[in-house]
């Protein structure tokens, strides 16, 4: 499989390329050349298929000929063995027409694991292969750190440095990251915000000499193959609910448009999708971009499902690109135009493509501690912020027939003091987290300044150059 930038001008790229690069050297996003087909027989073969068969059926025609289908396997296997339920990603039944798709089952308790754990395995094998030494280097607010450490621990030829902003992760966030033993994990508590933490990122990568020297790398959900694995459980919940005979639609609590983005590529694959619903908090970019045309980016308001306050939704570009006619100058020019003005207007045929299959709704937050409310006491199941927005988007869609799934997309633990105060019940941690508080923590406090992190990158990286 070919891999092009939705910008035009970067050059065409393999599986294994596409998966090393992140980010298109034009400042596009990789898609794949043309979208692969599954047969309505190929998709009902899947429903007798373990997660991990389904995931080597899913991502085989995305992979091409970058691995065999026995290592494939071997990589999927891996990943998801270290999942702690033994469907990897169950479908919950709430009522007559709502699901849930639980995500979070993986080593740090958030759907980014899903793939992640993946792309771990990937790079692991992508770096050998070249015979090459990656440095990750990123921001986190909470959740992208602790599941990207995870992914990467102990692994060969990858160290990562991890920046989160001290004082402003929870304590189990930030033990998720800091009690991790390996030798190849840096975390560094920078004395600022994440906001600091992320501009000091970027500077680390425009720095030509650094970013060589040290062949650096980014996890975030700009990375083709952590979509192509999400990819995966669209098709593992829509064939246990009757696909392809039935099409089902899903709700999907939105920050970046990586997720729901995966929905998209299921449908283009064929799998029948009634509809995909973006949930948006008060951080509203993309409702108010797919309900009015007008992608204008606001101020980010903090709130309880802070995973999805952004307001610049960085794969939406890939939406954009494929149902404008995939053409690279008309994205360009649109980039351009959002980035020197923040704000643009999607075309007619933008709007149109995008009509056919998404909807949208913004919850407030009175509405989402509804949505909790009602999952507890009428259904028994204890949901987190994010989730909780997606099944109240889900449960105000009224014109759809057939299952509405809504993707379970944080364990409730990560966020107990939003579900305590919602439904006055404490979600415990699963026991394999429970001696996160006895573990020793390690980690390095920086002023918030590039000089001080590169100097820190530059004390405890590996120079391939
Ligand atoms: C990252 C995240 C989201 C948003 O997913 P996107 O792919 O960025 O749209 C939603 N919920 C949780 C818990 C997350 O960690």
């Amino acid at each position: 499989m070919d891999y092009i930038s939705t910008r035009g001008m970067a050059p065409t790229l393999n599986f294994e390329a596409v998966t090393l690069a992140g980010l298109a050297s034009d400042g596009g996003l990789y898609v794949p050349a043309r979208w692969p087909r599954f047969t309505p027989d190929e998709i009902a073969a899947l429903a007798d298929l373990s997660y991990v068969e389904t995931a080597v059926r899913v991502l085989a025609p995305f992979v091409g000929d970058a691995l065999t289908e026995a290592a494939l396997r071997t990589l999927c296997a891996q990943a998801y063995g270290s999942f702690s339920h033994a469907a990897v990603t169950p479908l919950v039944r709430l009522d007559a027409q709502h699901w849930l798709l639980e995500l979070f089952h993986g080593p740090t308790l958030a759907f980014k694991d899903v793939a992640l754990q993946l792309l771990g395995g990937l790079f692991e094998r992508f770096l050998a292969h070249r015979d090459t030494h990656l440095t990750i280097v990123g921001a986190t607010s909470g959740d992208t750190g602790s599941a990207a450490i995870a992914a990467v621990k102990g692994r060969a030829k990858i160290d990562i440095f991890m920046l989160h902003p001290e004082g402003r992760v929870s304590d189990v966030q930030r033990r998720q990251m800091t009690t991790v033993a390996a030798a190849n994990v840096h975390n560094i508590a920078i004395e600022g915000s994440f906001d600091d933490a992320q501009r000091i990122v970027k500077a680390l990568f425009a720095d030509a000499e650094l970013r060589s020297a040290y062949n650096l790398g980014a996890v975030n959900s700009i990375n083709w193959a952590r979509l192509a694995a999400q990819v995966v459980y669209y098709f593992y919940a829509a064939v246990r609910l009757g696909a392809p005979a039935r099409a089902v639609a899903f709700s999907v609590p939105t920050g970046n448009f990586g997720d729901v983005f995966a929905g998209y590529v299921a449908a283009q694959m064929g799998l029948p999708i009634r509809r995909l619903i973006v949930a948006t908090n008060v951080n509203d970019i993309l409702h108010r971009a797919l309900s009015t045309g007008d992608y204008s980016q606001g101020i980010v308001t903090p709130t309880q499902a802070p995973s999805m306050d952004i307001q610049v939704s960085s794969n939406f570009e890939r939406l954009l690109f494929d149902v404008g006619w995939r053409d690279g100058a008309a994205i360009r020019e649109q980039m351009a135009a959002f980035e020197t003005r923040t704000a643009m207007q999607l075309s007619t045929a933008q709007r149109a493509g995008a009509d056919k299959l998404f909807s949208s709704a913004r919850i407030d937050p009175e509405a989402m501690v509804e949505a909790m409310r009602w999952a507890h006491d009428h259904t028994g199941n204890i949901i987190d912020p994010h989730t909780a927005i997606g099944l109240a988007a889900a449960r105000r869609t009224s014109d759809l027939d057939g299952p509405i799934i809504t993707l379970a997309t944080a364990h409730p633990a990560k966020f107990p003091d939003a579900v305590a105060a919602a439904c006055d019940v404490h979600p415990a941690l699963p026991a394999r987290l429970g001696d996160l508080f006895a573990l020793p923590e390690r980690y390095d406090t920086r002023p918030a300044t590039h000089d001080a992190i590169k100097a820190y990158i530059h004390a405890h990286g590996t120079r391939i150059g």
